[in-house]
């Protein structure tokens, strides 16, 4: 199987060079405006401890919206089920950083993963931590499961995304408004703009989500309840309102980021990171759902049979 999964990969890595159409990469955020859509990387991390890589693997970029599952790891360990009465835990159909369910709905934001909701939980983390403590936390987090100390914030990206984040000071306002916001929005924002521009590559990513994907490489940092709890929340949350056609594709758990990363997991098999910069309509990396979807009819993985 390895041997073939191998083969396969590097077949992936040439058929999706060969893409003539890779999307667009987010240019909201201005220092990542600049970067070349036509990239691809892959790195799988096996439940007997191998690690499969083929492309662009090793190569650092913005996790973005990725960062959301670790944070939420921490705060579950941190305060548990109390944090469902500031979250929902249902889909939302809306954009990544819509506004519009948030007024109907008393300002308890749909899922931890859209921008409102992980504005929550970066607010839950900051809960008696300044926001250097709060940073350390998910680093930390970050680095244990990936057994790598190598893991750092750009911050460059994170001043960039600072400097015109509009959208995400009005959610904080907004939630603040409806007292489910502790701290001032500059710090919740602040935080969690520099959550977000943590940078990695797919291997240190792909290492990381073991402990996502249950393959017990850190068992301390994660229960088994909470490590299932997430994965649900990413396979129907995790690709916004791309998530349906993302189970429907692929049919595994995963969560994007507009750096065109993708953490697939293959519960209890695997977990899979996935690199491409050039996005969809949905704000989630074009080839790399492509290949999220080759990789899963190749091994039969899908959550679905
Ligand atoms: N930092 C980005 C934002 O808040 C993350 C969004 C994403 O990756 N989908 O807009």
């Amino acid at each position: 199987m390895t041997q073939h999964l191998g083969r396969f990969l590097d077949d992936l890595d040439r058929d999706i060079r060969a893409s003539a159409d890779w999307g667009k990469v987010a240019d909201y955020i201005p220092e990542l405006g600049g970067i070349d859509p036509a990239q691809f990387g892959i790195a799988v991390a096996l439940a007997d401890g191998q690690l499969l890589t083929a492309g662009q693997a090793g190569q650092p970029f913005s996790i973005q919206s990725v960062s959301k599952v670790f944070a939420l790891a921490c705060v579950l360990g941190r305060i548990g089920e109390q944090l469902w009465l500031r979250v929902g835990r249902e889909p939302s159909g809306d954009r990544f950083d819509s506004i519009l369910l948030l007024e109907q709905e008393k300002g308890r934001p749909r899922n931890p993963f859209i921008n409102a909701g992980a504005l929550v939980v970066t607010d839950e983390l900051l809960t008696g931590r300044s926001p250097k403590q709060a940073l350390s936390e998910v680093i930390g987090f970050l680095r244990t499961a990936a057994g790598d100390d190598d893991i750092h914030i750009d911050k460059a990206v994170a001043e960039s995304e600072a400097a015109h984040g509009h959208r995400n000071a009005a959610l904080a306002h907004y939630l603040r408004s409806f007292g489910n916001l502790r701290n001032p929005p500059d710090h919740v924002t602040g935080t969690y703009f520099h959550q977000c521009a943590i940078e990695m590559s797919c291997i240190q990513l792909a290492r990381a989500g073991r402990v996502i994907a249950g393959l017990d490489c850190a068992p301390n940092l994660l229960s088994r309840v909470k490590q299932r709890r997430i994965n649900a929340l990413m396979m129907t949350c995790g690709q916004y309102d791309g998530s349906g056609n993302f189970a429907f594709r692929v049919g595994l758990p995963a969560k994007s980021g507009v750096g065109g990363g993708l953490l697939v997991i293959a519960p209890g098999r695997a977990s899979i990171a996935i690199w491409s910069p050039g996005l969809d309509g949905w704000g989630n990396s074009q080839a790399g759902t492509l290949a999220a979807e080759k990789l899963a009819e190749f091994t039969g993985w899908s959550v679905f049979g």
